[in-house]
C-alpha cells in the first residue's frame, strides 16, 4: 500500500480516472474548498464538526508548496463565512519542512495568523491550526513549531502518536495549561527501534496517554484533549476516563477521518463532541490509499476502483 500510495506516475493517472471518483468519494470532502466547504456544512447539519485539510504530503516543489499555504489562508476565512469552526488541519511537509526551517517556519506562521484572524470572536477549542505528525524524522521539529506557534500567542494544536517509543515524554511535554494535544494511535511504517509494531502495545500506550491526557489536575489547567480514533474500545476507555475524572463532553473531543465507519460517527456525535477530519483536493491517491491498507476490507474498494478503471 505505501508502494502504492507513493507511486506517482500511478497517483497521477488514478486521480485523472472518473472511474476512480468512487474511491475519492469515500475518503476526500471535495475536489476544492467550495466542496470541502459544503461537506462541512452538510456535516454540521448532522452535529459532525470538520478540521479542512488540503490534500498533498513529502511535498518538494516549492510551487505546489506555496499553492497549499494559499488554499489554507483562503479556508480560514471561507470557514468562518460559512458560520463553521475555523479549523484545519496542516501536514509539515506539505507547507514546506522538506525545503529548509525557515520557509516552513513562515508558512506555518502565516497559515495561523491567518486562522486566528478569520475565527476573531470565536471560542479558542474552535479556532485551531493542527498539525499532523508524520514520520519520525520530524517529530522534534513539529512539536518545536507546536511551541513556537503557541508562544507566538497562535492558535496551535499537535498531533502525538501513542506507538512511539517516547510517546510518554512527548504527551508530558504537550500537556501543558492552555495546550491541545490530538492523540492518535499513529499510521507510518516506522523501525521496531522506534515504535511499537504489536497491537496489543500501542492499545496499552494509548490507553496511559489517554490517562494522562485526562487526569484530574489537567482539567483544572485549560489544556483541551482531542482524541482521534474509531476503535471503539478506546472511545470506551476514554469516555470512562473522562467520567471518572470530570470532565464534561465538550471539554474535550473525539476526531474520526471523513469516510471511516460513518455508523459510528452519527452514534458518537448524539453523546460526545465529534469532528471529522475532511481532506479535499486533486491528490487524493496517497492518502486515499493509505486509508485502504489502514483495513484490509478497504482492498476490495481498491481492487474494484483499479479493475473498473481499465
Ligand atoms: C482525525 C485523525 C487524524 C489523524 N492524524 C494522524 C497523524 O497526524 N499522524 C498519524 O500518524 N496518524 C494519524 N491518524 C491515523 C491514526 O494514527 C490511525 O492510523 C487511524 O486512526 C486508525 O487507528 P484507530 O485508532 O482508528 O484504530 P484501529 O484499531 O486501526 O481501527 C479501529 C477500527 O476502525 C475501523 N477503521 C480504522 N481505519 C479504517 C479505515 N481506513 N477504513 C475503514 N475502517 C477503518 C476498523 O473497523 C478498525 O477495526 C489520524 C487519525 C484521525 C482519525
Amino acid at each position: 500500500m505505501i508502494a502504492l500510495a507513493t507511486n506517482e506516475p500511478l497517483g497521477h493517472v488514478a486521480q485523472g480516472r472518473a472511474v476512480l471518483a468512487g474511491l475519492s468519494k469515500r475518503f476526500v470532502g471535495g475536489n476544492d474548498l467550495d466542496d470541502a466547504v459544503e461537506t462541512a456544512r452538510r456535516l454540521k447539519a448532522s452535529d459532525r464538526l470538520a478540521s479542512l485539510f488540503f490534500l498533498g504530503e513529502y511535498v518538494s516543489d516549492n510551487r505546489v508548496v506555496a499553492r497549499t499555504v494559499r488554499e489554507y489562508e483562503a479556508a480560514a476565512p471561507a470557514l468562518a463565512a460559512a458560520g463553521l469552526d475555523v479549523h484545519v488541519s496542516v501536514d509539515p511537509t506539505a507547507i514546506g519542512s522538506l525545503l529548509g526551517g525557515y520557509i516552513w517556519r513562515d508558512n506555518a506562521l502565516q497559515i495561523a495568523r491567518a486562522v486566528a484572524s478569520a475565527g476573531k470572536g470565536l471560542p479558542a477549542d474552535r479556532v485551531v491550526m493542527m498539525l499532523d505528525m508524520e514520520d519520525s524524522s520530524v517529530t522534534d521539529a513539529t512539536i518545536s513549531m507546536y511551541e513556537e506557534l503557541r508562544a507566538a500567542g497562535l492558535p496551535a494544536a499537535v498531533t502525538l502518536q501513542a506507538y512511539l517509543h517516547r510517546y510518554e515524554p512527548h504527551i508530558r511535554r504537550c500537556v501543558v495549561p492552555g495546550g491541545r494535544i490530538r492523540l492518535v494511535k499513529g499510521a507510518l511504517a516506522e523501525p521496531a527501534e522506534k515504535a511499537a509494531t504489536s497491537r496489543d502495545e500501542i492499545d496499552r500506550r494509548f490507553r496511559v496517554a489517554t490517562e494522562l491526557m485526562l487526569a484530574p489536575a489537567v482539567r483544572e489547567s485549560g489544556f483541551y484533549p482531542i482524541f482521534a480514533t474509531h476503535d471503539v474500545s478506546m472511545i470506551r476507555h476514554i469516555r470512562a476516563i473522562a467520567r471518572r475524572n470530570g470532565w464534561e463532553p465538550g471539554a474535550y473531543e473525539f476526531e474520526m477521518l471523513y469516510g471511516v465507519r460513518p455508523r459510528l460517527q452519527e452514534r458518537l456525535a448524539t453523546v460526545e463532541r465529534l469532528r471529522l477530519y475532511v481532506p479535499f483536493g486533486e491528490a487524493w491517491w496517497p492518502y486515499a490509499v493509505r486509508r485502504v491498507g489502514e483495513y484490509p476490507r478497504n482492498v476490495a474498494l481498491l481492487a474494484r476502483a483499479l479493475v473498473g478503471s481499465k
